[in-house]
């Protein structure tokens, strides 16, 4: 949590907060923090206080890099103040950060209410971890729709778990009702704010008790760390939180990947104007496009929950999927001709990429899940990068290009016709 005289501009937090001098090192005057990268401290005296409670990070107290480096420690401050939280911890991953969380509110027996349209790998680890081997109860609802929440909470929910919005398709869950709901029967709400980055959406101030990144996508943002973040207020869940990351789990981020997080962070509100404004641009020239049938932008008047988005985040960001037209064949043809976007899984770098969830990131969900959730054949997904806007444009024209002039092509009429 930010306090005292500083300025809590966004901006401004980005760039500097965090990262004072360590107290006790020699002044060297650098204006970047350095990587500490021994694994043990030494210590004061044979009496230091060796208790994990009584250490404190911003007091200079380190002991061992698993349970506070300088470095990670930076990192975890500024992201706690981009989110306006009061504690922050950085993990080996955003997987990770959201099963430390996890395993941090819930007891054996406890009943999980989660949004149905997680990525893949989050909606994996509640069914396959939690449910299957760790006995939780886990409901999948369609959170687009807080009353389906509302009737899956039982007495003995204990956790409400959403990603807003959703990966591919943009789904959206109204953040502040979910909060009230979870609330309403002492259960505590958690959501996976990756897609906005804490930029354009801040799930604590809306009522969440904890909001998770994986900070591998936009607060990295330049696709070369593997890392994730968790940030809350509740004095309970980082108690729990920090027990399980520097002891019950032993996960947390590398020095190496804490001062790229933290340099990439430094960028983040420009990097994420310039996401959006080339994403509403692609958006807008998808959805006057013959070929495709359906464009998945938050930010487009078309979407279903524009207004929610309007309301609870402070800009669209740079993800958005569409549906081709024709079959996967056709897909695949527009995917390969692409040189701009590269094909790859993940997103939130500066460079634009695609994939093909059915094929990709999703493919291992059943077909019939897959159905549910939306995500066709020819769904792709787009994580628009920072390029110059035309040359994205002109990239998808060739994609089209090649796909019109496929032999296979099944559903426009040939070039020549
Ligand atoms: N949450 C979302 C929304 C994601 O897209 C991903 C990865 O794609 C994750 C969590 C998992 O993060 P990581 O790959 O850093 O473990």
């Amino acid at each position: 949590m930010n306090d005292g005289d500083r300025s809590d501009r966004f901006e401004t937090l980005s760039v500097t907060y965090g990262e004072e001098p360590t107290p006790g090192a020699p002044m060297t005057g650098d204006v970047v923090s350095p990587i500490h990268l021994a694994s043990t401290y030494a210590l004061p005296g044979l009496d230091t206080d060796m208790s994990l409670e009584d250490l404190d990070p911003s007091a200079g107290d380190f002991v061992y890099s698993r349970l506070s480096n300088p470095t990670r420690h930076a990192v975890e401050q500024r992201i706690a103040a981009l989110e306006d939280g009061e504690y922050g911890y950085a993990f080996s991953s955003g997987t990770a950060a959201i099963f430390t969380f996890v395993l941090a509110v819930v007891e054996p027996g406890d009943h999980v209410v989660a949004f149905d349209d997680l990525y893949a790998g989050t909606r994996r680890m509640f069914e396959n971890v939690f449910q299957d081997r760790l006995k939780l109860d886990v409901d999948f609802v369609d959170a687009t729709d807080t009353a389906n929440v509302a009737d899956a909470m039982t007495d003995e929910t204990t956790l409400v778990w959403m990603e807003t919005p959703t990966n591919p398709r943009m789904n959206m869950c109204d953040v502040r009702a979910v909060a009230d709901v979870a609330h309403e029967h002492d259960a505590r709400l958690g959501v996976d704010n990756t897609f906005m980055s804490p930029y354009f959406q801040n799930p604590l101030a809306l009522g969440a008790d904890a909001v998770a990144h994986s900070t591998t996508k936009y607060l990295n943002g330049h696709s070369d760390s593997v890392g994730g973040a968790l940030v809350t207020d509740d004095d309970g869940v980082a108690e729990e939180v920090e027990f399980l990351q520097t002891v019950g789990v032993g996960d947390m981020l590398s020095p190496f990947d804490s001062y790229l997080l933290m340099r990439g962070i430094k960028t983040l509100p420009m990097r994420m104007e310039r996401h959006e404004a080339n994403a509403m641009a692609v958006a807008e020239y998808l959805e006057g496009h013959e070929l495709v049938d359906a464009v998945h932008y938050p930010g487009l008047q078309s979407h279903p929950q524009h207004d929610l988005a309007a309301e609870q985040m402070s800009g669209y960001g740079g993800v958005l999927s569409f549906e081709l037209a024709g079959g996967i064949e056709d897909a695949k043809r527009f995917l390969e001709a692409l040189e701009e976007f590269t094909l790859a899984v993940s997103l939130g770098g500066v460079e634009s990429l695609v994939e093909l969830p059915a094929g990709m990131t999703h493919e291992p969900l059943a077909p019939e899940e897959r159905e549910a959730l939306g995500i066709t054949d020819t769904l792709v997904r787009a994580s628009v990068g920072v390029e110059h806007v035309d040359d994205l444009v002109a990239d998808l024209d060739r994609g089209f290009d090649a796909m019109v002039d496929g032999a296979e092509f099944e559903t426009a009429p040939a070039a020549d016709d």
